[in-house]
């Protein structure tokens, strides 16, 4: 149960994970949108996505004990609170950056992201917002907030904010 904390991403700094294992997703509204965002990248395979109530989180990770290599995993409250909180952009955006780091080949087994990959994973996000003509600000804003401090895997809030930025402009987005 412990061995998929080796590949992940978690988009906000991780709590501890709750012992109940993560559940299938497969039809549910995160799984469309990752697979939209995935498909539209061109990402030739169908990623499975599992719901995990109570991490406050989203993430991407791979080697699972559950179901294929490369999986994205989410909190459907905490997605929802964002949602509620800051506008659909913000939890669009959140699974975007997760998708990012399949598509963008950053989530190999036995690697452990660090800031460049997490910002190329933002970038990511930004450019799939612009393309789905979904507003940047949402996004710019929930990462401020919660993110306000750098951590070992990811840079500041608003640097992050500024390369969702980046990625959003050359995606063909105004901002
Ligand atoms: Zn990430």
């Amino acid at each position: 149960m412990t061995e998929y904390w080796n590949n992940l991403c978690a988009f906000l700094p991780s709590i501890p994970m709750p012992p109940n294992p993560p559940q299938p997703d497969f039809q549910g509204l995160g799984a469309q949108q990752v697979n939209l965002i995935a498909h539209l990248a061109g990402w030739p395979v169908r990623i499975n996505v599992f719901t995990q109530p109570g991490i406050q989180n989203a993430m991407a990770t791979g080697n699972t004990p559950w179901f294929g290599d490369e999986v994205v995993i989410y909190d459907p409250i905490f997605m929802e609170g964002l949602r509620q909180r800051y506008g659909l952009s913000a939890p669009f955006g959140v699974l975007a950056h997760e998708v990012g780091h399949i598509v963008r080949g950053v989530l190999v087994p036995g690697w452990m992201p660090d800031w460049s990959d997490e910002m190329r994973a933002d970038h990511f996000a930004g450019f799939v917002l612009a393309r789905h003509g979904l507003d940047l600000q949402p996004l710019q804003r929930c990462i401020m907030e919660l993110m306000a401090r750098p951590g070992y895997r990811h840079p500041d809030g608003r640097t992050r904010a500024a390369v969702v930025r980046g990625g959003y402009i050359e995606g063909g987005g105004i901002a």
